[in-house]
């Protein structure tokens, strides 16, 4: 999931620059992943679309028929319990930051369940093939019970 335009303070230091560089990319690369796996195996969905009109947030995939959401959460904006850090520099700044990032996740997920639709959160240290496994999981189980007809 890509981040919004906010103000930040600027990248302390170099490493911290690649840092946030290196972490953008690499979402990116999982959600790509995730996406020609799904894609390949016949899956069609949306990408990067807000699943409702009123919430501002946009998903990373969308299956509208199974009303399936899907985010592909990256460890440092959303706070890993694995792989989130708090910057030393401005520490503050970005621990208020990043636990506001999280707060909004679960807000989301619980607007979005409210309206019917199924969340599905992964991280993007998981595997690719893991990750567009259990959505196929879900999507299959949601096709053998509801066919063709558009899930209520
Ligand atoms: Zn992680």
């Amino acid at each position: 999931m890509s981040e919004e335009k906010y103000e930040r303070p600027p990248a302390s230091t170099p490493a911290v620059r690649e840092r946030m560089r290196k972490q953008a990319r690499k979402d990116t690369d999982c959600e790509m992943e995730v996406r020609r796996i799904l894609w390949k195996r016949g899956f069609r969905y949306r990408v990067d679309v807000r699943p409702e009109q009123d919430l501002r947030r946009k998903a990373d995939l969308v299956f509208r028929r199974e009303r399936v959401v899907v985010f592909i959460d990256g460890c440092f904006w959303h706070l890993c319990p694995d792989h989130g850090v708090i910057p030393k520099f401005n520490s503050a700044w970005w621990a208020a930051k990043l636990e506001l990032n999280r707060e909004r996740d679960r807000q989301t997920t619980e607007f979005l369940r409210n309206r019917g639709w199924i969340v599905l959160r992964f991280w993007e240290h998981q595997s690719a093939s893991t990750v567009a496994r259990e959505i196929e999981i879900r999507l299959a189980d949601l096709r053998r019970t509801y066919g063709d007809q558009a899930r209520p």
